[in-house]
């Protein structure tokens, strides 16, 4: 068995591991590159391998740095399947097309207003690319074991993390590759925590919030806060979030507040059509999440559904403080860009970000102060306040991924550390080889080695 790291090396984004086994090749996860330019730039090479030649891909879960790639890996030539479980499929059907859409979008914008080097400039794929790769999905149960080929098998166990999202067992000639994808919380007010797992004679270790603690307060005190300081400025809070996951627990905290009267009773739009299917998803998927049925009920009706952009567009124009949450969570495209251009001039609003900044995003660079920002090729000025929500978060930090693997009955013989900044993939390393002795790897991009 050979691995080759293609992707969330020294990044958070790209997740793709090749997985090579008697002249089988099996790539697990296949995400896009996002942040910093020179990343972004790896979508566009020639994939290292050819397409054609991969028998299957088995994904973690939905999130488009663990997925967005498939469509063009689909378009490029691979005809095998695409093993997921059922909540992954069904936010991979909301996700890949919105990818394409966006990315056809982008194009456009960009040839109209002419800020592309490229001429024309192209989408990395389209919406119905998006829509092509989900025909070669095959979803599986949780905890159930599948023979993929007479001497290899998979097995999809809980990460909490989002819907569907899952850990990856594989098993071949008895031994035991482990890939956590993205870990989720233990405590989570949504989630379930991540499922124990006892041993693995290889591990894949996710490593986002490797070098930090999330901030210890409730959520919804932090939530609370931020809103009423907003409200009584008379701005507008603005949220651009993850439209899958996120965008669900936000709600339930708004409508959570609410209830208690904790926050005024302004007004909220979910503007995402994304995030409002996902949100449906939610209560489909009652045992992946700790919500009652009523809850969710709750929870979706607490926000005005915004679908048409012209509806997006009339939002802006009210004049009392509202809540907006829309798409993308790191403020690279989507619907959100258009609100940032309003009301990141308006000195009384908060732009609240809900989660991870990958570097070099506008999310990033926003939170690092920059006091303008470049949206559709024109330069913002930034006035509202800038938060982040420190207490929210999807992944385990390190000391929960610590606390999870030590739930292991043995050291596996390697663990890698992959999907982190290259400052926290290097803490946890060192935190994991103090405290549990375990011979860890950072692994490079196109990095091969043999299990
Ligand atoms: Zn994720």
């Amino acid at each position: 068995m050979q691995i080759t790291f293609l992707g969330a090396t020294e990044t958070v984004t790209g997740s793709k591991f090749l997985l090579t086994h008697h002249g089988k090749k099996i790539l697990v996860d296949c995400g896009l590159f996002q942040g910093y330019k020179a990343l972004r730039l790896r979508n566009w090479d020639k994939f290292p391998v050819d397409p054609a030649q991969i028998d299957a891909v088995i994904l973690t879960h939905a999130h488009i740095d663990h997925t967005g790639y498939l469509p063009l890996l689909v378009k490029n030539g691979f005809s095998g399947k695409i093993h997921c479980t059922h909540g992954t499929k069904d936010l991979c059907a909301i996700l890949l097309p919105d990818s394409g859409h966006i990315q056809e979008e982008d194009a456009k914008r960009a040839n109209k207003y002419g800020y592309s080097k490229h001429h024309p400039a192209l989408p990395l794929y389209t919406e119905n690319e998006g829509r092509q790769a989900l025909k070669q999905f095959l979803p599986h149960d949780f905890a159930t074991e599948y023979r993929l080929f007479d001497d290899l098998s998979f097995r999809f166990h809980h990460a909490g993390h989002i819907i569907g999202a899952s850990i990856v067992e594989i098993k071949y000639n008895s031994k035991t590759l482990c890939f956590t994808g993205d870990l989720g919380r233990p405590h989570d007010h949504v989630m379930n925590p991540p499922d124990v797992i006892h041993k693995a004679d290889y591990l894949v270790i996710e490593s986002t919030y490797g070098g930090r603690l999330h901030d210890r307060t409730d959520p919804l005190k932090q939530l609370e806060d931020i809103i009423q300081q907003t409200v009584k400025r008379g701005g507008s809070v603005i949220i651009p979030s993850f439209a899958v996951g996120r965008a669900q627990s936000l709600l339930y905290y708004i409508d959570q507040l609410k209830k208690a009267d904790r926050i005024p009773d302004l007004p909220v739009f979910l503007d995402s059509p994304m995030a409002i299917n996902a949100t449906n998803l939610l209560c489909h998927y009652t045992n992946e999440h700790r919500l009652t049925k009523e809850q969710c009920k709750d929870l979706c009706n607490v926000a005005e559904y915004i679908v048409t952009p012209e509806q997006s567009k009339s939002i802006d124009q009210y004049k009392v403080p509202v809540i907006i949450i829309s798409a993308s969570g790191m403020a690279t495209g989507g619907r959100i860009l258009h609100h940032l251009k309003l009301f990141l001039r308006d000195p009384r609003s908060t732009i609240l970000f809900a989660g991870f900044q990958a570097g070099g995003t506008r999310g990033d660079r926003l939170l690092r102060g920059e006091t303008e920002i470049k949206i559709h090729g024109e330069m913002i000025p930034v006035r509202a306040h800038i938060e982040l929500l420190t207490s929210l978060s999807a992944h385990a930090d390190y000391q929960e991924i610590l606390a999870w693997l030590k739930k292991f009955e043995r050291p596996p013989q390697k663990t890698f550390i992959v999907h982190g900044e290259p400052e926290s993939s290097k803490n946890l390393k060192r935190k994991i080889e103090e405290q549990l002795k375990w011979s860890c790897y950072l692994p490079k991009y196109r990095h091969v080695e043999t299990l």
